[in-house]
């Protein structure tokens, strides 16, 4: 066989090699990869340039108006926007990362980073549960809050009392091992049992703790409804004696009633950062709020465990006063004043209730979709084992008035949807594709940039990562590239098992995770450590 003058040019070199005097015939490229020719939003808010982006190992090496360098591979990406991955500070993505560490719902739509351990509710001990994710390798990089509730119920029970002394020193106990296990924060659920039984100053005592290790506090408010400027006093409260940031999670004005108070809780949210609270707002693009069906009841008939919910439901008189609370509540708060408003989204002990309103469950337990005959089926419901719900009880008015605030970011609320499984909220496939497709490209209500650093740079602050959230040399190489023209959503309420559109790549930590409308083999998400990790 003869040999070509490249193979034996190739042996030259290897025996040189050999012998510690290689020629350097062909240098290491420069940059692992490169964009060339798009539009950086870096994420900062400040206008949009045209520029090159270098990358090397886990980092941005570079960003300039033109590099020449070679590569190890060259991307076009004229007609493009380069942005930071977004980060998502709100997630209740342990409900399906085991199942798909993928993430696609969020990978996606440009989602880089998520935080879990919100609404008060996390796995105990946080160093056990984020082992456990890291083992997994996922895509995205992962981070998580450790969940008031969870510590007050591990302690406690579900039960509606005070705290002892002692129980105080544990929950404090468990809070500072919660942050030395690498947890960004304290969260709490302070609508959901056992949060619900949670005086404000307990709460404030926990956020202490979290506080001095710098940690921020996050907060599902008591009462989003009819008590929602309560609850933002309360949320501010715990930031202001508890000497830490403090956030509104998900925030939103229940029931019709109350339709028009965000301009009362921005302004106290204002008030409050006047006077050096520091306070900011985290938000999801749409009009329907989800959770447990049993929402629509009152926290004292949840109290204890499911079979003393059941034995409230089958006494004639706890049942009567129970369901005037869900009537109530059906037609004044979450349930948006007509059972079509509430749909089961999924459910356990009967997966075909998924999709269905009340109003459609009630006529086909033979009776008239009347208020008061929906009370009586979301009880059926909650009765045989309860099922997780879409409330459509926010006016698009209160949602934009929060969206346009500066002080408001983008984060979900979702979870990772196994594809084609039960009737999910579509936010956990479209939240920021939404924003830049509706609010940004359609309404004008936010420039692009707006919208970027709502999705970037604001989290990162507000987490605390120092090398996330903005596209600079220097900084990990978590990006997203989209069309502009072309970014949706497209998951809806009836179909939401729908992937988000326009996005071309997405990296994590300098590895591609996902290119033409395909997920990559790579898993390069990292776990990210709060500020009191110890190894
Ligand atoms: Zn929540």
């Amino acid at each position: 066989m003869k040999r070509t003058a490249v193979q034996l040019l190739g042996a030259l070199v290897l025996l040189g090699a050999a012998f510690g005097a290689a020629p350097r015939i062909q240098t290491t490229p420069a940059f692992d990869l490169v964009f060339r020719g798009g539009r950086v939003v870096d994420g900062t808010g400040s206008p949009w340039v045209r520029a090159d982006v270098a990358v090397r190992g886990d980092a941005i090496a570079l960003v300039a108006p033109r590099i020449d360098a070679q590569a190890a591979r060259v991307v076009d990406a004229t007609g493009l926007v380069i942005t930071p991955g977004f980060i998502d500070i709100h997630t209740h993505a342990r409900r399906g990362i085991f199942t798909v560490p993928t993430a696609d719902n969020y990978t996606r739509q440009g989602v880089t980073t998520i935080f879990e351990g919100p609404d008060g509710s996390s796995p105990l001990p946080i160093r056990d549960f984020l082992a456990r994710v890291e083992a997994t390798r996922i895509s995205p990089n992962f981070g998580t809050f450790v969940g008031q509730g969870s510590i007050r119920e591990a302690v406690i029970g579900a039960v509606d009392r005070k705290a002892t002394p002692a129980e105080m020193d544990r929950m404090r106990e468990i809070v500072r091992q919660g942050m030395r296990d690498g947890a960004v924060g304290l969260s709490t659920g302070l609508f959901y049992v056992p949060g619900v039984f949670t005086p404000t100053d307990e709460v404030i005592e926990l956020a202490k703790v979290a506080g001095t290790m710098g940690g921020i506090h996050v907060s599902h408010m008591r009462n989003e409804a009819a008590g929602v400027l309560d609850s933002v006093r309360e949320t501010i409260a715990i930031g202001e004696q508890g000497g830490l940031p403090t956030q509104l999670t998900h925030h939103k004005i229940i029931g019709v009633r109350n339709w028009g108070l965000s301009a009362e809780t921005l302004k106290l949210v204002l008030a409050a950062r006047a006077r050096g609270v520091d306070v900011t707002i985290d938000q999801y693009p749409y009009t329907a709020s989800a959770t447990s069906l049993s929402a629509l009841f009152p926290a004292w008939a949840l109290e204890g465990g499911r079979t003393d919910v059941v034995k409230r439901l089958r006494d004639v008189a706890a049942r009567s006063t129970i369901k005037a609370t869900v009537v109530e509540n059906i037609r004044f708060d979450r349930g948006g004043g007509d059972p079509k408003n509430v749909r089961i989204s999924s459910c356990a002990w009967d997966p075909s209730l998924a999709g269905r309103n009340l109003a459609e469950i009630t006529l086909q337990r033979g009776l008239q979709p009347t208020i008061e005959n929906a009370a009586e089926t979301a009880m059926f419901i909650v009765e045989n084992g309860g099922a997780q719900g879409i409330f459509h009880a926010i006016d698009e008015r209160d949602l934009e008035r929060i969206l346009a605030c500066p002080l408001t970011m983008i984060a979900s609320d979702g979870e990772v949807p196994v594809f084609g499984q039960a009737v999910p909220h579509p936010r956990s496939y479209g939240t920021f594709a939404r924003v830049l497709a509706v609010h940004v490209r359609e309404k004008g209500l936010l420039t692009l940039e707006e919208a970027v650093l709502k999705m970037t740079s604001l989290p990162a602050s507000r987490l605390g990562l120092q090398d996330r959230g903005i596209l600079r040399a220097g900084m990990k190489a978590d990006l997203a590239l989209f069309d502009p023209a072309r970014v949706r959503d497209k998951a809806t309420f009836d179909q939401p098992h729908q992937y988000a559109e326009g996005f071309a790549m997405v990296v994590v930590n300098g590895q591609v995770i996902f290119e033409k409308d395909a997920m990559t083999t790579a898993r390069p998400g990292r776990i990210l450590y709060g500020p009191a990790f110890v190894k």
